[in-house]
């Protein structure tokens, strides 16, 4: 995600790495230099405009000390810290989404009806599944009307989400989506929550947005979100402006941020419409919905990862298996059935790349051996043991291991050195994981890395025993690494690890 802004920052920040302060003269160069790469990436003048006058003043006003508490802190480190303070105020909003959220728990006033509108194949039909998806797991009840009358597969879309996330879907025969929402918002009276997918177009046109404005008036949804496709660039922005002027909209989706994205669109949305970004979708699967964090999203556009996102999806992977597994790995008993867990709670957590994105160091490509298709091998051939082997890894050492091989590799499709290989490095990992329970967050447990050998080599991505506190080491291990992690960066991972904490008390009360 990002990866052109990200570069682009970067190189701009490292023509300031030998200077002692900033000044007007040396701004100039990394200044014009990110101009660039925000053009590049589709960001409106505007935005460009107010970033680097921001981030120019911010610069120059700047006390620079370039030795803080025994560390050295160079000027182009600086200059990144800034960069991050003016895109987190380019992207933060009035209202966040836990506010939203917040809002659709009361139940005062439900059902809380929310509208989805945007173009056709923005994304409205997959993320009123999505959003069903992660209300259903805050316990709401929810129900969805298909009331996209333009795209023929649209219904049959929805009842097919709804079916996935157990949500009733409202569907008539009629065109009529006037007549559609009115029955359906009275069929659904006793939900918490009524998702409308609204009908989309190629282009904004009249015809769509009298259909948008008749409904708007006739029922006075609590929210209308704009679901918008983050990869279009500039257009998404003229898009956004034209619904803007029509519909009282609270709020945004930005969709298919997974995709070769040039990242404009978030910057250009948030502070030419003012509206908050709650979501942003990063696959077509119904987990694949991120909330929103400005800070989040800064770090992510400067290449410094999302460790709090990071933890979301952790958190949404784990169960009480994942959770039993954790502890055997902890307590050393170490076995395939363990190992296989591991790699399914990864496979559970999103696409490898996607991860890798929020990560707080730099780590531009998986490293070999850690790509989707050889962790599914290695699973294969796991299923391949019998329940014994799996739990007795030693059945591997005695005289019978030989067979046991071959019958593993006959039974995977896979070569009888694959084979040899996995279990090989099984207990390499094994033996290491008393080293790693020491800086276990982010330990070699990673399926098929080596463990770092200090501190300072580059970790594996994540490990065997990942605790919640314990990415709170992730999270300063990571500005050991990249020098960059900003102090709002780690007191977020704390405030949140503390809000965490009090929830879980609160739910064993
Ligand atoms: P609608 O016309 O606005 O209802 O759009 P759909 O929900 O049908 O989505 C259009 C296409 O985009 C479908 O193929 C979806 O699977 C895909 N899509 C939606 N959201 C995402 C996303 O976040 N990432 C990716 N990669 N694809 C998405």
């Amino acid at each position: 995600m990002f990866e052109s802004l990200s570069k682009g920052f970067e190189s701009a920040a490292l023509r300031l790495r030998n200077q002692g302060k900033f000044t007007l003269e040396n701004l100039k160069e990394p200044l014009d230099s990110i101009q660039r790469t925000l053009l590049d990436a589709d960001v409106h003048l505007d935005v460009i405009r107010k970033f680097t006058q921001d981030v120019q003043e911010k610069s120059l006003g700047a006390k620079v000390l370039l030795k803080a508490q025994g560390k050295s802190v160079t000027l182009s480190d600086h200059f990144i810290k800034i960069c991050h303070d003016a895109l987190i105020e380019i992207l933060t909003a009035s209202k966040t989404t836990d506010h939203f959220l917040k809002g659709l728990t009361q139940k005062s006033n439900s059902p809380h009806i929310i509208f989805f509108v945007g173009l056709q194949g923005a994304g409205k039909t997959t993320h009123v599944g999505k959003l069903a998806f992660l209300l259903k797991t805050k316990n709401l009840k929810v129900g969805l009307i298909a009331a996209d009358t333009q795209r023929p597969a649209a219904k049959e879309q929805l009842k097919l989400l709804g079916e996935q996330v157990k949500a009733p879907v409202f569907t008539t025969e009629s065109s009529d989506a006037y007549s559609i929402v009115k029955e359906g918002i009275s069929h659904f009276s006793d939900q918490d929550v009524i998702l409308v997918d609204t009908a989309g177009r190629l282009t904004v046109d009249s015809v769509l947005m009298n259909e948008l404005v008749t409904l708007n008036q006739k029922f006075s949804p609590e929210n209308i979100l704009l679901v918008m496709d983050g990869m279009i660039g500039q257009d998404s922005l003229t898009t956004a402006l034209a619904f803007q002027e029509k519909l009282p909209l609270t709020g945004t989706i930005l969709t298919k941020l997974d995709g070769d994205t040039r990242g404009g669109a978030a910057l250009s949305l948030s502070y030419m419409t003012q509206l908050p970004i709650f979501f942003i979708g990063t696959g077509e699967k119904l987990n694949l919905l991120e909330t929103f964090r400005a800070e989040g999203m800064a770090s992510r556009i400067l290449g410094m990862g999302d460790v709090l996102s990071l933890m979301d999806d952790f958190e949404k992977a784990i169960d009480s298996k994942t959770e039993k597994n954790l502890e055997n790995i902890q307590k050393g008993h170490f076995t395939f059935s363990d190992y296989e867990n591991m790699m399914q709670t990864l496979f559970k957590m999103g696409p490898l790349q996607g991860l890798l994105s929020k990560m707080p160091f730099k780590l531009p490509q998986l490293p070999a051996g850690i790509d989707e298709k050889t962790l599914k091998k290695k699973v294969h051939m796991i299923q391949s043991m019998t329940k014994y082997e799996k739990n007795h890894p030693d059945s591997f050492k005695g005289p019978q291991a030989l067979s046991r091989m071959q019958r593993i590799a006959k039974g995977s499709g896979n070569p009888l050195n694959a084979v040899q290989d996995l279990i090989q490095e099984f207990f390499k990992m094994k033996q290491m994981l008393p080293l790693m329970s020491g800086m276990s967050a982010m330990g070699g447990g990673m399926p098929g890395m080596k463990p770092p050998s200090s501190e300072q080599e580059k970790p594996a991505l994540f490990g065997a025993s990942v605790k919640l506190e314990e990415l709170k080491k992730m999270a300063s291990m990571g500005k050991a690494m990249k020098g960059s992690l900003s102090a709002s960066q780690i007191a977020e991972v704390n405030r949140e690890l503390k809000r965490k904490k009090q929830e879980k008390a609160k739910k064993r009360k």
